[in-house]
């Protein structure tokens, strides 16, 4: 499969799928169209992760999920302008962000299982670490990051936020499958780990519970907000994103400040 392939596949099943809208909340998209990114399995970057320092042992390499695994495919589900512009007023989270976090998340799982059949189908062993029963998380952090491994396979850098930063902004979300077939990797388009984030500030001044700090994000203080604040108020539904809307680096790469 070709990266031209790969891409028309995933943005078939954006296009398509019914899970990528939610009526009752009257959003007609919660997704639009990827980004695709490709890292090699064995990057050394993946070995990086193991450090304390950047997520611990507990992270494992692609060929601890699947042992003969070759190449990992990493996407960006930007969301829509309906879900990005209506979480612009500050405060709480607007209905159709919880409902593009939740809701969201189940068409990303869908979109993970869909890609791994696809490849099983095709004759290659493939799996999305997110579906399988080893996944965990161990003091917030767990054993394959979305984001981790987007950097990795070319789709963008840090923020201060937190988020990563891609050409289609970072209000989105992130998925991943690792297949045991070769796919030429992506090259990352950056060398460094914050340099798409141009340090405005923007999302300090955006964050209810000033969890974001010129020295960077405290998560245990927008965890314990999620947590205190919003979960009992929108329960089944959680999230907040004000740190990725209404801010220069909401829906693209943001200027370099001068
Ligand atoms: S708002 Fe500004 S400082 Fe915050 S993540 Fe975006 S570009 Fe970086
Ligand atoms: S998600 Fe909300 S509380 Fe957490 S850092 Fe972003 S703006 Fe702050």
């Amino acid at each position: 499969m070709n990266y031209q392939d790969l891409c028309a596949l995933i943005n078939e099943f954006v296009e398509g799928s019914t899970l990528n809208k939610v009526e009752e909340a009257g959003i007609k998209k919660i997704y639009s169209l990827t980004l695709v990114g490709v890292a090699a399995a064995d990057d050394p970057l993946f070995l990086a992760l193991k450090s304390p320092s950047v997520i611990g042992e507990h992270h494992l390499l692609p060929r601890e999920w699947l042992p003969g695994a070759k190449a990992v495919i990493s996407y960006y589900l930007p969301f829509s302008a309906e879900v990005r512009e209506a979480n612009r007023e500050l405060g709480l989270p607007a209905r159709e962000w919880l409902y593009g976090r939740i809701e969201g998340e189940e068409f990303n799982n869908a979109l993970r299982r869909h890609l791994v059949e696809e490849f099983v189908q095709k004759g290659a062993r493939a799996v999305s670490p997110i579906l399988e029963s080893r996944f965990s998380v161990v003091e917030r952090r767990s054993n394959w990051s979305e984001r981790h491994v987007a950097y990795i396979a070319g789709l963008g850098t840090f923020s201060l936020s937190k988020a990563l930063i891609t050409k289609k902004g970072c209000a989105g979300r992130f998925g991943s499958v690792i297949v045991a077939l070769p796919l030429e990797p992506i090259p990352r388009e950056y060398t460094e780990l914050y340099q798409y984030c141009n340090m405005c500030g923007g999302c300090i001044e955006r964050c209810p519970s000033g969890a974001i700090k010129r020295e960077g994000k405290i998560i245990a203080t927008c965890a314990s907000y999620l947590e205190t604040k919003i979960k009992p108020r929108f329960y089944p539904r959680y999230g907040c994103g004000k740190c990725q809307t209404n801010v220069p680096c909401e829906h693209k790469l943001p200027n370099l400040l001068l």
